[in-house]
């Protein structure tokens, strides 16, 4: 196969610069948690032009520029691309080992040139570094707890072949016998064609990645309360409901609570809507260490919120409001120095022969939270304790 490297590595120059270019232009669209990898992969992609450049220019200009720029310049572009791998999960930090690789280009590149000067020795260091950094850039796509995503495994597939290219280029066929970088050997033509399509198939899985990323965030705050980060009222019905037909189903209790805060209208009107908005975040966060991880935690109204407890009966769950009602009480809570009494007033309600589905059970639960507010607020009453004190009519069906 007859490659001509030089028009490869000008194609891949101008290729990798428009896209870098474009998505330089699109990255202002994105929320900023993607801006920062993105940031980094157009940078990766705005310093490989040059290399390609540097190296196409080779006989022409100095060796210092043509191979320890033009080198250093590619490794730091790959070094970048995996950075933004590594941001985009999370991984804000500089990488010791990206770092290293990139001084271990320079201090080699060095020596390779000028004191002990061989092609096949660099080719063989640069194989090493940028696929040493291509498998920290699939590792950085796998670590995390979720799985990887299909874009993800593209461009970790795509980072792969490059790490197997390399490998092979540096350990099994190195190219010992070609005297200048761009003379044209199978290797070179593989080394090279890979070299033109990854940073376009990498950038496309890269895009998709985002997209991904995109929808799923925009899923995750349709379920979410955007003030208290707890589910809205329409996934607390959603996932209530499943709950309920689970309980049904293995013949196992399941509680709810209706917490309303007490007197919340005063704390807005003596000091203001937002610090109104910080009880309410305050409010979430007590109530949160009292709950277990199966319960169901959610802000069903302005001050009002409710929670599901599986596996509870009345008086667990009775004993559970109570914990709650306590820590509220207890809790300290201060606006501008001023101290704020955090109370709530707590219906619970549990599923049973009288209370069979959802709806009855929030009617019901609902009922107990306003006797509590009746009773002088700050309280917790059950919906049995209320149909002790009140008597259901005759041929009230609806009477737990
Ligand atoms: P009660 O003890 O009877 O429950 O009295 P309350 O003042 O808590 O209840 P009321 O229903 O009179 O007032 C609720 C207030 O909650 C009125 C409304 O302005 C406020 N509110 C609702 N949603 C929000 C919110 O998102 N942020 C803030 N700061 N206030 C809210
Ligand atoms: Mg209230
Ligand atoms: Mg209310």
């Amino acid at each position: 196969m007859n490659f001509h490297i030089p028009t490869a590595m000008q194609l891949t120059a101008t290729m990798t610069l428009v896209m870098g270019l474009a998505l330089a232009f699109a990255m202002t669209g994105y929320p900023r948690t993607l801006q920062h990898p993105i940031r980094l992969w157009v940078r990766g992609l705005l310093l490989l032009p040059f290399s390609f450049v540097l190296f196409a220019l080779r006989e022409q200009i100095p060796d210092w520029l043509s191979i320890v720029l033009g080198n250093t310049i590619l490794v730091v572009a790959f070094a970048h691309i995996v950075q933004a791998l590594r941001a985009f999960n999370r991984r804000s930090d500089t990488s010791i080992a990206l770092v290293a690789l990139v001084g271990v280009t320079i201090v080699g590149e060095i020596l390779l040139t000028y004191v002990w000067p061989t092609l096949s020795g660099r080719i063989g260091l640069l194989s090493v570094v940028i696929s040493t950094m291509l498998a920290i850039g699939v590792h950085a796509i796998y670590r995390k707890p979720e799985a990887a995503t299909r874009p993800e495994h593209m461009v970790a597939t795509m980072l792969l072949i490059g790490v197997a290219i390399l490998i092979v280029r540096a350990i099994v066929t190195p190219d010992t016998h070609i005297a200048v970088l761009t003379m044209s050997t199978p290797m070179q033509g593989v080394v090279f064609t890979y070299a033109s399509l990854m940073p376009v198939i990498a950038t496309s899985g890269f895009l998709l990645m985002c997209g991904e990323r995109l929808n799923k965030d925009l899923a995750r705050l349709a379920t979410l309360d955007p003030l208290t980060g707890i589910f809205n009222r329409r996934t607390m019905a959603e996932l209530a409901q499943k709950a309920v037909a689970a309980s049904k189903r293995h013949g196992r209790a399941l509680s709810l609570l209706v917490l309303d805060i007490d007197n919340f209208k005063r704390i807005n009107d003596q000091f203001g809507h937002e610090s109104g908005d910080l009880a309410l975040c305050r409010v979430v966060e007590l109530v949160r260490t009292e709950l277990r991880e199966s319960d169901l935690f959610a802000r069903i109204g302005g001050e009002e919120f409710a929670v599901i407890l599986p596996d509870a009966d009345e008086t667990s769950a009775t004993a559970m409001a109570e914990r709650v009602r306590l820590r509220l009480c207890n809790a300290g809570f201060a606006i501008s120095g001023w101290p704020i009494e955090l109370q709530v007033s707590i219906g619970v309600g549990t599923l049973g022969p009288k209370i069979s589905d959802l709806e009855t059970l929030f009617r019901h639960t609902d009922r107990a939270m306003y006797a509590a507010k009746r009773a002088g607020r700050n309280r917790v009453v059950s919906v049995s304790q209320l149909a002790r004190q009140v008597p259901a009519p005759a041929g009230d069906d609806d009477a737990p």
